[in-house]
């Protein structure tokens, strides 16, 4: 399946991006193992191919085919010497040590941490980007520790993490990396995540499928014009990866962000849940998170809580069974309850675990499965 690219395009073409030295925030723990060096971070890119007209990435719906010198428009693949690389291999430019809450993952080992990494570079440009010092510029413009796979993984291992997250950026657009250092984890018993915006062609997918455990989704909008002009990517290839996580075991989240002005038609929010129970996701946790004001869109408000709430509802009309808030302060509806009796069975303040009744994956008072990986 191929979809056309031409307003995304212009979209990019649109927006100024910022060039200078751009790090964010990172963790003390790892300020010994900072590097520079560029050249040892190149990898020669998977998924490939010499056409008439460059060469072609198949990664991603945005379909680069770049020529001699060109940069990609994730930003960190580049053609040299006739052959495409990745520039996103053992740099990071953030890396830290996250609950697994903070995915967002509610049903996937609560309370837990889990070593979280990003380089840079994104396939889309989204207007609302949170991380968008890191998303929208290169791994040669932000500064980057050294950590090839195996130093991940024992990074991920000496800081007592279940799990390594591939996140804040886009996991998508440093695939070689993830994939490299998930098949390590997977040898030393750790367990992979993406957070991710879903923008991926179904082989590279399939192939990663096979090394991840659990994905955070990001199911921006439900309206496909609407997707165009706030990510520069497309609606349907974010659905059709969903069915294939789903079909590949991963365990499976969503997230939708509210936007107030773009995303907050309750009419869509309808069509969408409604979408995820027909095609089966009624045991998929769905998020509705808060939009804060940032990057292009810093002058809308944060979306209103009964906006959110009025999601929720929308979704439990719909079939949805396990509905959650997200960026909210207090947020009373973060905790897990059981889809028959109504018990609450996880209870969480933030990203803290304050409870968690949860006895073999069944609700403790009538002994029903909740929908998860719990140990
Ligand atoms: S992954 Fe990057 S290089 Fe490949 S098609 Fe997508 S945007 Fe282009």
């Amino acid at each position: 399946m191929r979809y056309d690219k031409s307003k995304r395009e212009f979209l990019k073409k649109c927006m100024a991006f910022s060039t200078g030295m751009i790090c964010l925030p990172c963790s003390e723990i790892l300020s010994e193992i900072m590097s520079g060096d560029q050249k040892t971070n190149r990898r020669i890119a998977m998924f490939q191919e010499e056409t008439a007209r460059g060469i072609m990435c198949h990664i991603c719906p945005n379909e680069c085919v770049l020529k001699e010198g060109e940069l990609s428009e994730c930003n960190n693949r580049k053609v040299i010497k006739s052959k495409l690389y990745t520039l996103a291999f053992g740099n990071p430019c953030s890396a830290n040590v996250d609950p697994v809450e903070k995915k967002p993952l509610y049903h996937f080992l609560p309370g837990s941490r889990a070593f979280s990494i990003a380089t840079a570079g994104c396939n889309m440009v989204c207007l609302n980007c949170q991380n968008w010092a890191i998303s929208q510029t290169s791994p040669d413009k932000t500064r980057n520790y050294d950590l090839m796979p195996e130093k991940v993984v024992e990074e991920s291992i000496s800081k007592g993490c279940r799990s390594i997250a591939y996140t804040y950026s886009e996991p998508v657009t440093f695939y070689e990396y993830v994939y490299e250092t998930a098949l390590l984890a997977r040898k030393a018993g750790i367990k992979n995540i993406v957070k991710s915006n879903g923008y991926i062609y179904e082989e590279p997918l399939r192939k990663l499928c096979s090394v991840i455990d659990a994905a955070n989704i990001d199911l921006k909008s439900f309206n496909n014009s609407t997707y165009l002009r706030l990510t520069g990517g497309k609606l349907q290839p974010v659905l059709d990866a969903l069915k294939i996580y789903k079909e590949m075991g991963v365990w499976l989240e969503i997230t939708n962000l509210i936007v107030p002005n773009w995303t907050d038609n309750f009419d869509e929010i309808r069509s969408m849940c409604r979408w995820l129970s027909d095609n089966g996701f009624n045991k998929t946790p769905i998020h509705f998170s808060r939009f804060y004001p940032t990057y292009k869109l810093e002058q809308l408000p944060p979306t209103p809580v009964e906006v959110l709430e009025k999601a929720s509802e929308i979704a439990a009309e719909e079939g949805l069974i396990y509905v959650y808030t997200g960026n909210v302060p207090g947020n009373e509806h973060s905790d897990t309850k059981c889809p028959k009796c109504g018990a609450t069975v996880v209870v969480r303040q933030g990203y803290r675990i304050a409870s968690n009744t949860i006895k073999d994956g069944k609700c403790h008072k009538c002994g029903t499965t909740i929908d998860g990986i719990w140990n």
